[in-house]
């Protein structure tokens, strides 16, 4: 199955962008996701294509239109598609909602631009909010590339190395521990000798001491939640009710 995904958007020469290259470039030609751009600007007013009005209540900047939004968006054929808004105020992106979404038919992201989208269009069409972290950028396409590139890369067949993906970061709620490669000396910084004796279970026992120690040190929170026990997934408490 291809996995749809859709942007709506005033810059579609954004895309693909990094979604153009490497693994993902050679995804999309195998089919294994397709890509979409809707220029928002072809369903804005007038002669010059209007898309945002000034701010009910006044303050700074331009606020995009909820009739030009809904227009653009009823374009789409969003079937079982999440539609998502990327924005500051979302819901924190998170590893689990990318595995989530990666089980999905697919995704629509409205990229926001200005000071952002009228609030009845958020609600009157649903739509999810989601944010990448505490920091304001310019507009969604930055947000929303980041989002789909981590989702991507959890559908089988698009990352090179499943092993690798389930290994890695946050998948077991830790961070990963660190990698060394040839030399073996580097400017007298030397590859750990444990990691050359051949003994799988003392690296594995390695790996998971400085993956723990790591998480403790850089990540309390992130070290308290994996101390109770295993999240569960959307998609696990979803079967639950089924
Ligand atoms: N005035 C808004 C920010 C607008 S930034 C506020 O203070 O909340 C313009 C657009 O960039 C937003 O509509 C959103 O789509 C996108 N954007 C900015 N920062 C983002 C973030 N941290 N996560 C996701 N999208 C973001």
């Amino acid at each position: 199955m291809t996995f749809a995904t859709t942007f709506i958007t005033l810059y579609p020469e954004a895309f693909p962008g990094p979604l153009g290259v490497s693994i993902l470039d050679r995804a999309r030609r195998d089919e294994r996701w397709s890509l979409e751009t809707v220029q928002l600007r072809e369903f804005g007013l007038g002669k010059h294509r209007q898309v945002d009005e000034k701010p009910a209540g006044g303050g700074a900047g331009l606020v995009l239109r909820p009739d030009v939004a809904a227009a653009a968006i009823d374009s789409v054929s969003i079937g079982d598609r999440p539609l998502i808004y990327p924005s500051p105020r979302g819901t924190p992106f998170s590893q689990e909602m990318a595995e989530d979404w990666a089980q999905g038919p697919g995704l629509v992201f409205f990229c926001g631009r200005f000071e952002g989208l009228d609030q009845r269009v958020i609600d009157g069409r649903q739509m999810q909010e989601v944010s990448v972290g505490d920091f304001v950028l310019a507009g969604g396409e930055v947000a929303a590339m980041a989002m789909l590139e981590a989702t991507l890369r959890l559908i089988p067949g698009v990352a090179g190395n499943q092993a690798s993906v389930e290994d890695e970061s946050f998948s077991q709620g830790l961070l990963e521990y660190p990698h060394f490669t040839l030399p073996r000396s580097w400017e007298n910084r030397e590859t750990p000798e444990l990691l050359l004796s051949g003994d799988h279970k003392a690296v594995a026992e390695w790996r998971n001491q400085q993956s723990e120690a790591l998480t403790k040190q850089r990540r309390p929170d992130l070290w308290s939640a994996s101390r109770n026990g295993p999240k569960l997934r959307a998609s696990e408490t979803d079967d639950e009710h089924d």
